[in-house]
This record gives structure tokens, C-alpha cells and sequence, in this order.
């Protein structure tokens, strides 16, 4: 494996001392972690380098064509001290993923991941302690290359940042309301839906503002063709329980194939609980509200976690869902899923690898 040069920073930032006030990657660490990539000599230069401004030729092909993928995933601080990261290794896959969509070179995931280990490592003493917060970690890839031709370039690099967050819900878990959009969409089969790229969220930006205006948190995604069958909701997986049985809809090539998607199902399998993934239409949901059999709907994603939904608003209907309160099985889920990231649980699946 190729060696991690490391260059330490000289000027230290002082450490957000309330971690009550931690917002969204809105402060980052001391330093980051930056490789290169030219035509004819591959990734190279891994580097751990002090955080700060890149230089970049106006004329760089991301500014124009948006060439760029990206990963979201956290540092976690038990309480007995331990830095865990929640399957990691699945993060660097589902990047190789999203680079053949996007005509970028593959990474060599086990020195991404190592140098990953390295770097927070290096920052753990910025990983917040509070129940709920993490320290958010950011890598991404975009194309350097100056050049206004379109195609694909022959200059990336790759960088981690890295963030310390605060707990996503201060307060309890709290039910939100979503807005199906019914004209605007997503993602496309064939198109980069289930690539972890930044188009697909400057596209979204429209509906979600839509969405605010009416009074709703997130947007609930339907498919591009027919407008019909449910995708995401906002930048997370979609979960319904109707009648005891759990749906999420099934992988179809316009949605992401979220981590915290594939550790639900698998938890919920582990217990038995019926869980299918398959298409699932707005009608059929509609029905299942109507017949009483609609039991919980909730988001799934590395930054909320679970995320339960409390209303549901398609054309003129309002679906109000458990009576706007927390179902069981969402709780359960949660309670699992952050027992498990911050080590209060035990890691009986495997799914953490601690950072030392
Ligand atoms: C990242 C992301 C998710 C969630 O993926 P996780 O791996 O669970 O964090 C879901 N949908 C979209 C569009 C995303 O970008």
C-alpha cells in the first residue's frame, strides 16, 4: 500500500467548546486528506495536509459539468472512549459505484479507508462526546482538468474533510412532515439517481424550496416517468409499514442505495419482521391510509438516522400518520441503529470497526 505522506498543521483552530450549538458541517478540523489523479500515473501523492483553500483553474471541468461524486458518512465517540465508524468499507464501494456512473477513475478502497482511519485518527480530539453528536465525514472526488470540452477528464482529486456535528434531533426524535411533489423529479432510470453526485441535489433544490414554502420539511420523491411509484424522501430511503409488513421500494437504478437502507433491512430480517423491497405506488399508500392500515412511514440516512414521518400531504389529501407521533417500530429502529454507531449496544452484526 502506498505510504500516507503527513504534513501537520502549524496553526492549530481552537475546538467549538458547546457542543450543545454543534450545527451541520459548518466548522471543520485541522487538517484533511487530499490525493491526485493524471492520466498515465493513476492515484497518487496520498497526503494528510492542513485543512484549507484549494487553487483551481477557472476553466476546471467540475465548474462546468458538474463531474463529482461524493460520500457521507461519521466518526462516532462511545462513551468509554472508543472512535467507531458504521461500516466504512461500504462507503468506499458505493463510491467506486458512483465514480464508473460518473466516469471517474476507481480508488483503491483499502487505502482510502486506511487513510480515512489515519485522519481521524490524527482529529479525534475534535469528535464531539454528547449522545448524538459525531464528527461528520465528508469525501469527495472532482475533476480538475482545464479544459471546456465535454468528456470525461484526465485530472481528479480526492479529498476528506471532516466536520464536527451536532445531534440531529436535540430534543427526541420528531416526526416531520413531507410533500409528495408531483411535478418536479429526482432522478431517472439511467440517469445518475442511484449515484451519490452533486447534480442530483442541485436539481432538487426547486422542489424543496416548494416544499418550505408550503410549510413541509422535506420533498417525497415520485418516479420520473410515470409519477406514480415512491422513490426517496428528501436526500433519504423511504420505509412504510402497512399492516405489519415493512416496504421500501426496491433498488431500481434511480435511487441511492443508502447504507442505513441496507442496515434496516437487514436488522428488521434479524427479527423477523416481514420486510419486502419492491415498487410501491402514492395509490397504494393513499389506500392503506384510507383502510387504517398505514402504521408508520420513515426516512433512512447517515445524518438523521431514522427519521419518522408524521404527515404525508399528496394533492389534497393529508395523510396525518400515528397521530403524528413516533411509531414502535421506527423507535426500535433508531434505538438500535445509534445504540449500535455509539456503542451502547453490542456490534452482534460486525458493522463497526473502531479508529486507533
Ligand atoms: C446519501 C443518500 C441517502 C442515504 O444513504 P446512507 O448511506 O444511508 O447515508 C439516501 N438518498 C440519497 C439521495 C442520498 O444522497
Amino acid at each position: 500500500m502506498e505510504k500516507i505522506r503527513v504534513e501537520l498543521s502549524k496553526n492549530l483552530k481552537a475546538k467549538p467548546t458547546d457542543e450543545g450549538k454543534l450545527g451541520f458541517g459548518e466548522i471543520f478540523t485541522d487538517h484533511m486528506f487530499v490525493m491526485k489523479y493524471t492520466e498515465g500515473q493513476g492515484w497518487h501523492d496520498p497526503a494528510i495536509v492542513p485543512y484549507g483553500p484549494i487553487a483551481l483553474d477557472p476553466a476546471a471541468m467540475v465548474l462546468h459539468y458538474g463531474q463529482e461524486v461524493f460520500e457521507g458518512m461519521k466518526a462516532y465517540r462511545a462513551e468509554d472512549g472508543r472512535v467507531l465508524l458504521f461500516r466504512p468499507e461500504e462507503n468506499f464501494k458505493r463510491l467506486n459505484a458512483s465514480n464508473e456512473r460518473l466516469c471517474i477513475p476507481p480508488v483503491d478502497e483499502e487505502l482510502l479507508l486506511e487513510g480515512l482511519k489515519q485522519l481521524v485518527n490524527l482529529e479525534k480530539d475534535w469528535i464531539p462526546h454528547t449522545f448524538g453528536t459525531s464528527l461528520y465525514i465528508r469525501p469527495f472526488i472532482i475533476c480538475t482538468e482545464a479544459k471546456l470540452g465535454v468528456k470525461a477528464g484526465s485530472e481528479y482529486l480526492y479529498i476528506v474533510i471532516l466536520s464536527p456535528s451536532g445531534a440531529y434531533y436535540a430534543s427526541g426524535l420528531n416526526p416531520v412532515k413531507i410533500y409528495v411533489e408531483s411535478q418536479y423529479v429526482r432522478a431517472v432510470k439511467g440517469g445518475t439517481g442511484m449515484a451519490k453526485t452533486g447534480g442530483n441535489y442541485a436539481s432538487s433544490l426547486k422542489a424543496q424550496d416548494i416544499a418550505h414554502e408550503e410549510g413541509y420539511s422535506q420533498v417525497l420523491w415520485l418516479d420520473g416517468v410515470e409519477r406514480k411509484y415512491i422513490e426517496e424522501v428528501g436526500a433519504m430511503n423511504v420505509f412504510f409499514k402497512i399492516g405489519g409488513e415493512v416496504i421500501t421500494p426496491a433498488l431500481v437504478g434511480s435511487i441511492l442505495p443508502g447504507i442505513t437502507r441496507k442496515s434496516t433491512i437487514e436488522i428488521l430480517k434479524s427479527w423477523g419482521v416481514p420486510v419486502s423491497e419492491r415498487r410501491i405506488s402514492i395509490q397504494e399508500i393513499y389506500e392503506a391510509y384510507q383502510n387504517g392500515q398505514l402504521e408508520e412511514i420513515f426516512g433512512t440516512g447517515t445524518a438523521a438516522v431514522i427519521s419518522p414521518v408524521g404527515e404525508l400531504k399528496w394533492e389534497d389529501h393529508v395523510m396525518e400518520i400515528g397521530g403524528g407521533k413516533i411509531g414502535e417500530l421506527s423507535q426500535k429502529l433508531y434505538d438500535t441503529l445509534t445504540g449500535i454507531q455509539w456503542g451502547k449496544l453490542p456490534d452482534t452484526m460486525g458493522w463497526t470497526q473502531e479508529v486507533k
